[in-house]
């Protein structure tokens, strides 16, 4: 797809090029999404590769717009990026991800962990930290119960001394899309991360020779810095037996669960409960 015509801006979106009269309609109703409340939070489930118990939740966020109907992060993230609108965005999330975490909390599900996802653009934000700390004090939750994901991408490009102060607050990290940047071996043994994100990409491609002795020498490397992997993207049993031959830690994917609604996700936690 590309785009000819001239005097517009080419918006790579993953999926849509898109111009810049569309680029900037969604700009304003992302403005006024924020204050219509209609973003919204969806919670994937992450489980131990060998127990299948439930670890953690990746928070992923949506849009229902007024007449589009529900918009995917692949089509907003990237104008919130350019327009700087992300900032806003990731502090709702942040909020809105202690508030959930508050609400489990309070019906006897105490030992949550959340992730979230950070783009370069909002942990660049020379106030960052202070805004995290801000928001934080607000609740009564510990901040090991929220974990950052960070682009492999983005990592290089967020100051070592961010990271350090987000690990010495308690939060954990995880290097997310591992495997689609450059530098990937030069993170091991320099900088803070609890956990690996493998792509999905290798997951696809998992069934190949090739494909599985690479994501095999990566967990064993991670595995010997004491980082704990993630599979993403798993689809299939076949998939799973072999993350579990190579000693992945943990799941991600539609073979176990998709991303679901808060309500859902308490439906299923008071389901395990009773079993
Ligand atoms: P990501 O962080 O790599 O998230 C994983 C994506 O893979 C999610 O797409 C998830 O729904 C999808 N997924 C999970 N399991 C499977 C599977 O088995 N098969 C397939 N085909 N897909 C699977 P989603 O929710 O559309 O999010 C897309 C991206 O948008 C995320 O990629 C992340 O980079 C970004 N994003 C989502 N929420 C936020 C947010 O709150 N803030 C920021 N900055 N970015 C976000
Ligand atoms: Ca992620
Ligand atoms: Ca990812
Ligand atoms: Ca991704």
């Amino acid at each position: 797809l590309v785009d000819k015509r001239k005097n517009n801006y080419k918006i790579y979106n993953k999926k849509l090029f898109i111009d810049k009269v569309e680029f900037e309609s969604l700009h304003q109703d992302l403005i006024q999404a924020i204050n219509n409340e209609d973003l919204f939070l969806e919670f994937q489930p992450k489980v131990n590769t060998y127990s299948e118990r439930i670890v953690s939740f990746e928070a992923l966020i949506r849009w229902n717009h007024c007449n589009k109907g529900i918009i995917q992060p692949d089509e907003f993230i990237s104008i919130a990026e350019k327009t700087g609108m992300i900032k806003k965005i990731g502090v709702w999330v942040l909020d809105q991800t202690f508030k959930q975490l508050e609400e489990w909390e309070k019906i006897g599900f105490d030992d949550i962990v959340i992730s979230i996802n950070m783009s370069e653009i909002e942990l660049n934000d020379p106030n960052i930290i202070k805004i995290i700390k801000k928001i934080s004090s607000s609740y009564s939750i510990a901040n090991k119960k929220i974990e950052f994901e960070i682009t492999e991408r983005s990592f290089k490009e967020v100051s070592t001394d961010v990271m350090n102060e987000l690990k010495r607050m308690g939060f954990l990290i995880s290097l997310d899309d591992f495997g689609t940047g450059y530098s990937s071996l030069s993170y091991f043994g320099k900088s803070p991360f609890d956990l690996l994100k493998l792509d999905k990409i290798f997951i696809d491609n998992i069934y190949k020779e090739k494909s599985r002795l690479i994501v095999e020498s990566v967990i064993n490397l991670a595995h010997k810095f004491d980082v704990k992997v993630i599979a993403e993207g798993v689809e299939t049993k076949e998939q799973l037996e072999i993350l579990r031959k190579i000693e992945c830690d943990y799941i991600q994917g539609y073979y176990f669960y998709k991303p679901m609604s808060a309500s859902k996700i308490t439906v299923i936690l008071n389901n395990l409960k009773k079993n």
